[in-house]
């Protein structure tokens, strides 16, 4: 019997069912099944197969039709569900039952059962909700979080083409239910070959008697014992196959590398070697598949090699399709290796994940190609994205403690990474899904009084400790500007000193700087403080629980024991203080600033509301105020008390004293940052700050925050960055106004540089713009301030898209505006059966962005998020529009706070503020439209102020493109039309692939 027939009979999977299901949406009280997919598997092997299209006695829904190619045709003669169950129930008899996300179709079978059946009895308690439907399920999704746990994406299709499984008919449900099978097999493998240790910790997460461990670890681990292996198998498992392609060091070995504390003298670069660099038969060309020269690429990496050379600062606005990245990459590179003997460094921000991980994982490694290996680049994060291996092993081996029960099944995608992960960062682990799990991802993560640094056990092995190290021996050190901003706030204690810097999306400077040099509180940042130090319900937690608990078992005499204990007894009290009179604090204000908010009106400027020195609402609570800030400094002196005396106790006198030590350490520090950031939110008495309370939009959640924010980012910028750095270089492709870089300069503080150059220039795409887009402005519309605008909008697009028939997204600049629109759209789009996406109607920024280059001629309709960073090539978007022009709401307080600022100075606010930053706005979106030199589009935007006004000239002077005026609709769409079909008529043949 080979090992996994054997390994199935142990676990109780002689034979099995996979099935798979499609059906017509999500909901298996609202929704139905309209195709079956079953194959019962004997000894490992596909036995027999059970499939069925199913009618659903109603439409087919347009994206379903779309996603699995069934349409209401297909299932016109097919059996309802009614006279098909039986043979599936018969098929399904009391076997074993597998499923990529089991539930999903377990539950939909369980409802129609339960339907046909009449009893709806615990149908909404979860924990019972499958009694009658009560066989083992397996979840080869759970499976797969756990036991690939470097595997970018866990769908179906992925998991499939990671083990090389064909599934070309995906979202039919015999192919998914014989992908999942295989799967199911290949996933047994790689659980065989685990150690011991790991399935042990698994099994402990899960609780040894749960029906889950039971289904699988648990025998899995006795047949590992029985057969005695114990170790991972490498004839079963490949590791190499689970090692991840993630890694943050590039070049880690290519040379040993010793910055010299002494300063040998600079070396230039040459310029004409960057230029050669990218000539047709340059060392890049050798690297990258069908390179094209682009002349602008190698202007702007001359360029910015001069302000290397110079110590000067390059302020570099590219277009789209230049190349910037590489432009800007190859001088900072050459700049670090010539002089690397004088620790010349160069750190590059991004603003956004996405294209940090573009220059990590595919830039740096084309130059590190075309140079042959000759630096080294490492990716550095925030100490909040590592695991600290410290607290890792803390709470897992204090797990009955430390985790709710709901929280040590969310543990478990964690427990074999943390294993095998080399850079312990917890971007790399997909089926952790961090977002859903911040707050149990804080648990495993260091703050830095927390850390002992060098005295810490895991030192040498700590993933946080070897980003830094190779950081500051690298050439080039990618970052993210909440990191800059961060590091820039506590003096370079994470990136150490560094005299270059090179800033990408360096639009968003200003906003991503203030809001890492601001804070923001709330009551939760108090309820997530006592949640930490010490709380009694729902569950006992906190570190002095922790204490407490341990101190049940502890080597301390009775003197010490009463005086841990008085102590202990002294942070409860102030603790229970503190949190009695935050509470009477924040009950009353949170009510009253939302009603005072709602009796203002809606919508999401006014949520956020601007207070100066001596607001009224706290005048008025000084009391209640006084006591908070009181109760704070008595339970910071308690807490230190403890804390100190714990520290002086003899080493080991209760188990993880050490820890918990350190853990009242760091709660000693956030309780000092929580009573700083009170005393700033609460006198609000800097001249140089903004301050303001926002009230969440989602009326559930009534936490009014406050929020601290200094008034002139450009100050401090000038003062603790420009200032000092000996060279940088500042990019994007919207960063002038009407050609200039005057506003830039600035906001970002350049302008304040005496004694350095500061050169600017811009550097144009090589797309051909003037053929590639049809600009419009539809001065046909009223203007957009005009009641009847969104009506006509709406009209007009019907028009529009019924005319084109082409991927439309529009971009606006509120929710209200977003809403009223797509409520006038939908009929149509409903009636033409075309795919109509809304942002916080139709799932997430990814999902939306995803449906809609899927679908062909779809609509989306998106607010702020879309503006930027949404890359959509092709002929999935055709059709760009821009309702109005993307003015910042005045009253939104920090926005009136610069505004006021500059009217104090004698300036006109709207002319030096609100057009410049609306310009550099409508740049972005305007960027949207084409993204590889194959695509073509229009352009159309609706706000007749472009036209009409003085200022309008500034946004449409800013564009690569010159704009047609239209004053009529038929003229519009005729002329589009027109222009589209010469396009299409032109392009012989197939249309060439779209690049990126
Ligand atoms: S050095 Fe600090 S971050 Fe690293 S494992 Fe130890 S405690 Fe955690």
């Amino acid at each position: 019997m080979d090992y996994r027939k054997e390994l199935l009979h142990h676990l109780g999977l002689k034979e099995f069912v996979v099935v798979d299901l499609e059906t017509t949406g999500l909901d298996p009280e609202k929704d139905t099944i309209i195709e079956i997919g079953a194959i019962l598997y004997r000894d490992g092997q596909e036995a027999e197969t059970f499939e069925s299209l199913v009618n659903p006695r109603r439409p087919i829904p347009d994206f379903i039709t779309r996603l699995t190619g069934i349409r209401d045709e297909d299932v016109a003669d097919a059996p309802t569900i009614d006279a098909v169950f039986g043979q599936l129930e018969d098929f399904l008899s009391d076997k074993p039952f597998v499923g990529h996300q089991v539930n999903f179709d377990a539950s939909f079978i369980e409802y129609q059962f339960r339907r046909i059946h009449q009893d709806f009895k615990n149908w909404d308690n979860t924990a019972q909700r499958f009694k009658y439907f009560g066989r083992t399920r397996l979840d080869t999704l759970f499976l797969a979080r756990i036991l690939l746990p470097f595997l970018p994406r866990l769908k179906l299709g992925a998991v499939a083409a990671y083990f090389g499984i064909n599934l070309e008919n995906a979202h039919r449900a015999v192919d998914d239910a014989r992908a999942t099978g295989q799967i199911f097999l290949e996933l047994l493998d790689r659980a065989l070959a685990l150690d011991n240790q790991i399935i042990d910790d698994i099994i402990h997460l899960l609780f040894a008697n749960s029906a889950r461990a039971r289904a699988f670890f648990v025998p899995l681990l006795q047949y590992k014992r029985e057969k005695k292996i114990d170790t991972p198998n490498k004839n079963l498992l490949d590791e190499s196959r689970l090692v991840q392609s993630y890694y943050n060091v590039i070049g880690e070995d290519a040379f040993s590398y010793t910055p010299q504390e002494q300063h040998r003298g600079l070396s230039k670069v040459d310029d004409q070697h960057i230029r050669a660099f990218y000539m047709p038969e340059g060392a890049l060309s050798r690297v990258v598949e069908n390179y094209e020269y682009r002349e602008e690429q190698a202007r702007m990496s001359q360029l910015i090699a001069d302000g290397f050379n110079d110590d000067a600062i390059v302020v570099a606005e590219a277009g789209t399709g230049t190349g910037k990245s590489m432009a800007y990459m190859m001088p900072a590179v050459e700049w670090a290796v010539r002089n690397r003997g004088a620790g010349q460094r160069v750190i590059i921000s991004t603003n956004t994940k996405n294209l940090q991980e573009q220059l990590f994982y595919k830039d740096i490694p084309a130059l590190f190609a075309a140079r042959k290996g000759d630096f080294k680049a490492a990716l550095l994060k925030g100490r909040s994205n590592y695991l600290c291996i410290d607290k890792w092993r803390l709470v897992m081996t204090d797990m009955n403690q430390r985790l709710s029960q709901d929280e040590r099944a969310r543990v478990l995608p964690l427990v074999l990474w943390a294993r095998r992960t080399r850079t312990g960062d917890i971007a790399e682990n997909a089926g952790f899904q961090l977002e859903n799990n911040r707050g149990l991802w804080q648990k495993f993560i260091a703050e830095s009084s927390y850390c002992p640094g060098k005295n810490c056990r895991f030192y040498s092995d700590c993933f946080l400790m070897k980003a830094r190290a190779h950081a500051r021996r690298a050439d080039l050190v990618v970052v993210n500007h909440a990191l800059l901003f961060s590091d820039l706030a506590s003096e370079n204690s994470i990136l150490g000193e560094y005299d270059n810097l090179v800033i990408d999306e360096a639009h968003n400077m200003e906003k991503t700087a203030a809001q890492h040099l601001g804070v923001r509180l709330s009551y939760w940042s108090f309820r997530n403080f006592y949640h930490r130090l010490y709380e009694d319900e729902p569950r006992k937690t906190g570190t002095v629980y922790q204490l407490e608990f341990r101190l049940a078992k502890s080597s301390l005499n009775e003197k010490q024991s009463s005086e841990i204990f008085r102590l202990i007894g002294k942070v409860k009290k102030g603790s229970l203080r503190m949190r009695q009179t935050v509470q009477q604090f924040y009950k009353p204000f949170n009510a009253e600033m939302r009603e005072q908010m709602m009796r203002k009106g809606q919508n999401l400027s006014e949520m956020r509301w601007r207070y100066h020195k001596n607001f009224r609402y706290f005048r008025d609570h000084e009391e209640e105020i006084e006591d908070i800030r009181k109760g704070m400094v008595q339970l910071g002196r308690a807490i230190n008390e403890l804390s100190e005396f714990v520290q002086d106790l003899k080493a080991d006198s209760f188990m993880f004293q050490d820890q918990i030590g350190r853990e009242l350490s760091a709660l000693q520090k956030d309780l000092l940052n929580l009573q700083e950031a009170w005393h700033l939110c609460i006198n609000a008495d800097r001249s140089d700050h903004v301050y303001w309370l926002e009230v969440p939009f989602n009326p559930r959640n009534v936490d009014v925050q406050l929020n601290a924010v200094p008034l002139k980012v450009a100050e401090i910028l000038h003062r603790n960055l420009f200032s000092r750095l000996r060279a940088a270089a500042l990019t994007s492709a919207t960063l002038s106004v009407n050609k200039r870089f005057d506003y830039f300069k600035n906001r970002s503080g350049l302008d304040l540089l005496e004694d350095k150059k500061v050169e600017g220039r811009i550097f144009g795409s090589p797309f051909d713009f003037e053929h590639q887009i049809h600009l419009s402005v539809a001065d046909f519309l009223p203007d957009p301030r005009n009641e009847t605008f969104p009506t006509q909008l709406a009209a007009f697009l019907t028009a529009l898209h019924r005319r084109e028939k082409r991927g439309m997204m529009i971009l606006f600049t509120s929710y209200s505006l977003l809403n009223t629109i797509h409520e006038r759209l939908k009929p149509a789009a409903d009636a033409d059966r075309v795919l109509l996406l809304a942002q916080g109607k139709s799932g997430s920024r990814n999902q939306m962005v995803q449906q809609f280059r899927e679908n062909r001629d779809s609509i989306l309709l998106g607010t702020d998020s879309f503006w930027e960073g949404v890359d959509i090539p092709g002929e999935a978007l055709q059709l760009l529009v821009i309702p109005k022009l993307p003015f910042d709401v005045p009253s939104d307080p920090l926005i009136a706070a610069r505004m006021d600022e500059i009217k104090e100075r004698g300036g006109n606010p709207f002319f030096e503020y609100s057009v410049p930053e609306a310009v550099i706005k409508f740049k972005q979106g305007f960027g949207r439209l084409i993204r590889a030199r194959s695509d073509y589009g229009a352009v159309i935007a609706c706000d007749n102020r472009l036209s009409r006004m003085r200022y309008g000239r500034q946004f449409l002077n800013s564009l690569p493109v010159s704009a047609q005026v239209y004053q009529q609709e038929t003229a519009l769409l005729d002329e589009l039309a027109q222009w589209f079909r010469e396009k299409e008529n032109g392009m012989s043949g197939e249309r060439p692939e779209p690049e990126k």
